[in-house]
């Protein structure tokens, strides 16, 4: 398994490890199988979407702030719940086909770490297993 480090620089952020990840996937020798990521925390995810226009990313974020707000009358007593809904709703973990020892992802999409309780340091883990495939 492998650690990738992320650092946020603001409370909600689209971080773009497409390249962190294909430089795992490659240190890993896969030809054939998968790219398994998972985010270990409560108040970030990961999902993948367009890398060509920023503007994208930072809809997907208003949209959240608008639907999942800072404050809502929430329980928690840390005060950042709107965090917490918004990890559970992206999801912390995805898996990506691996083929030719590549990340197979269309053509506009991007692997985005997303921080919601930031600025902090995060990690990111991967796991490139082999498998499927005549030249895995
Ligand atoms: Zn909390």
């Amino acid at each position: 398994m492998e650690t990738i480090g992320v650092s946020s620089t603001s409370r909600t952020q689209f971080i773009d490890v497409t390249a962190q990840v294909r430089g795992a996937v490659r240190k890993s020798g896969v030809r054939s199988g998968v790219c398994m990521l998972f985010v270990p925390h409560t108040t970030a995810a990961i999902t993948i979407n367009e890398n060509a226009d920023p503007d994208v990313t930072s809809d997907i974020l208003m949209e959240l702030d608008r639907v999942i707000p800072l404050v809502d009358g929430y329980a928690h007593v840390e005060g950042n719940s709107a965090a917490h809904v918004k990890s559970s709703v992206v999801g912390c973990q995805m898996n990506v086909f691996v083929e030719k020892g590549e990340l197979v992802l269309g053509t506009w999409q991007g692997i985005y770490f997303c921080e919601f309780d930031g600025p902090r340091s995060r990690k990111l883990l991967v796991k490139v297993m082999s498998g499927g495939g005549a030249d895995s």
